[in-house]
């Protein structure tokens, strides 16, 4: 792309981006000369800017965020937290939050190249977080419904016994409250440190779902990048709407497994929303910040009765 006058704050000088100054004024020392046709990078302060990892534009941090950290110029959707996205989806001050205090027990004990204990420790003191899911019931346009929000930050937003629990008990107070049922999916898969009782939660969530349902209770299923393995095998496919936002990886096993067990080849991008969505998978992709109107309206059509 062309290259666009960089916004300063007043703190950096200003240099001309395609004409460099004649030889005879430049300094005596100059660490990085600046080719024709680049600017300086160097003088960009930490923390102000990033830099998109698709089109390679320089975004505004501010600017990044208040659009959802959706890059203004490709639509790049980069990582985002649970928090975040539930401020951007719900009405303001309508969100209240289930099960705040609920923490994983390390059961198995288990220690690896890192203790599974220690790893909590870190993990939440990084973000903030209890575990890899926020949940709650929160007003989304006119409606009100459960909502369950998992954040890949925390040990790559992989299902333990807390993440079950919390999404089944979330699941049933919407269905006791009779609202729908929105599930925000964003996993590596099951936690293994929890060996088979992370592995338990694929058959607990599910059978609460499958309750939501049998009560004519709507449950939609938003996939994010990635969404893979356990929770891609539970909850996440069985939306009775699927969503994704846009290039989000999905699928169940890696493409290295995949490859060895059926010996065959593997069509290119076959693990993308954009390729399921031909496959009939998924119903709809969705970008982030559409993300609330989309919802929205479909909770309107799926909802008899709004309240
Ligand atoms: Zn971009």
């Amino acid at each position: 792309m062309a290259e666009q006058p960089k916004k300063t704050l007043g703190l950096e000088t200003v240099e001309p981006a395609l004409t460099p100054p004649p030889a005879e004024q430049e300094p005596a020392i100059q660490k990085n000369p600046v080719r024709p046709g680049t600017t300086r990078k160097r003088d960009i302060p930490q923390g102000l800017w990033t830099k998109c990892p698709e089109c390679e534009e320089m975004i505004f941090d501010k600017e990044l965020e208040e659009n959802l950290k959706v890059c203004p110029h490709c639509t790049h959707h980069f990582p985002t937290t649970a928090h975040a996205r539930i401020t951007s989806l719900t009405e303001r001050g309508s969100f209240e939050e289930f099960d705040t205090d609920m923490t994983s027990v390390d059961t198995l004990e288990f220690t690896g190249t890192a203790a599974y204990a220690d790893k909590l420790v870190k993990h939440s003191e990084k973000t903030g977080l209890k575990d890899a899911v926020v949940t709650g019931i929160g007003r989304i346009g006119a409606h009100q419904a459960g909502l369950a929000v998992m954040d890949f930050n925390f040990l790559g937003g992989s299902m333990g016994s807390v993440v079950g629990e919390k999404i089944t008990r979330i699941v049933e107070a919407a269905t006791e409250r009779r609202l729908p049922a929105i599930i925000i999916s964003s996993s590596g898969g099951a936690r293994m440190y929890e060996g088979m009782f992370s592995l338990m939660q694929l058959a607990k969530t599910s059978a609460a779902i499958a309750y939501h349902g049998r009560q004519k209770l709507p449950y939609i299923s938003v996939l994010t990048h990635p969404t893979t393995a356990g929770v891609m095998a539970s909850y996440a496919s069985l939306g009775d709407l699927i969503v994704s936002e846009p290039k989000a990886m999905i699928g169940f096993a890696g493409p290295r497994v995949i490859k060895d067990t059926t010996q065959s080849e593997l069509p290119e991008g076959f693990q993308t929303a954009e390729f399921l969505i031909e496959r009939g998978l998924i119903d709809a992709i969705i970008p982030r910040t559409e993300l609330k109107k989309r919802l929205s309206e479909y909770l309107d059509y799926l909802c008899s009765d709004p309240d």
